[in-house]
């Protein structure tokens, strides 16, 4: 299932950016954004992930983002986080470099062991203030709706997750390109690379000089410009890979 030619090229690698998508963590059992059955095929986006639906009904918001936050909490990292983690260690014990940037929100990456994690869409973890973006975590203040509040400012509390319509953190999408131009080899996972700007880092790395490595069990937007494309999901494909890197 895995080409040889693309074992041989992570073999020379030294350094390795990979980039994972709700495929990833599809099957963990957290529901994916973009499949027909999916989360926003059943509640409205604008409603639930942008500053408009939360300033129009913050509690609606912040119930369903505890939802979500308790959906993850009861599920475990599966065999493509564990197969990550092992690709961060054989690289690394090689004095190579290893970047995971991830779309999920979930912190199963951080969850499974791996360390060089960058969240580009944020995490569900945490609570950010909406006025001086203070990190919160845990214990809250709340105001006199019952609403959390910033212990710092008195601001409203959101979750720390990039909605529709707003940018990227800054640092973390530099340290994401900086990931994608220095890669020898990038490796787009589990994610449909119809989000932009995120997809666009195979781009940059490709237009760099890496090879590309796409795994996702059908075909997507990326897949015409990828030095290969294994058809498979990531806890299926993942383990075959560092099997065969641990043992040459
Ligand atoms: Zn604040």
């Amino acid at each position: 299932m895995i080409p040889a030619d693309a074992l041989t090229r992570l073999k020379s690698a030294r350094s390795i950016a990979v980039l994972t998508g709700a495929g990833v963590s599809a099957e963990s059992g957290v529901a994916t954004f973009r499949d027909p059955d999916g989360i926003w095929a059943r509640f409205s986006p604008t409603e639930l992930a942008s500053m408009d639906g939360f300033m129009a009904n913050p509690q609606r918001v912040l119930d369903w983002y505890a939802h979500r936050r308790a959906v993850v909490d009861a599920v475990e990292p599966n065999a493509g986080h564990t197969a990550l983690v092992a690709l961060e260690r054989w690289i690394t014990q090689r004095d190579g470099t290893f970047t995971l940037i991830t779309q999920n929100v979930d912190r199963l990456h951080q969850r499974a062991g791996s360390r060089n994690v960058l969240e580009v869409h944020g995490n569900l973890v945490e609570d950010r203030c909406s006025v001086c973006e203070e990190i919160h975590k845990g214990e809250q203040q709340l105001d006199a709706a019952g609403l959390p509040v910033c212990t710092t400012c008195g601001g409203r509390l959101r979750p720390n997750v990039v909605w529709f319509g707003e940018d990227l953190p800054r640092d973390v999408w530099d340290a994401s390109e900086r990931a994608a131009r220095d890669a020898d080899v990038f490796m787009s996972i589990g994610t449909s690379s119809v989000v932009w700007p995120a997809a666009g880092l195979a781009h940059t790395a490709r237009s760099r000089g890496a090879a590309i490595i796409e795994v996702n069990p059908t075909s997507t937007d990326l897949t015409p410009d990828v030095t290969w494309h294994i058809a498979a999901p990531s806890g299926t494909a993942l383990p075959l890979i560092v099997a065969a890197l641990e043992a040459a």
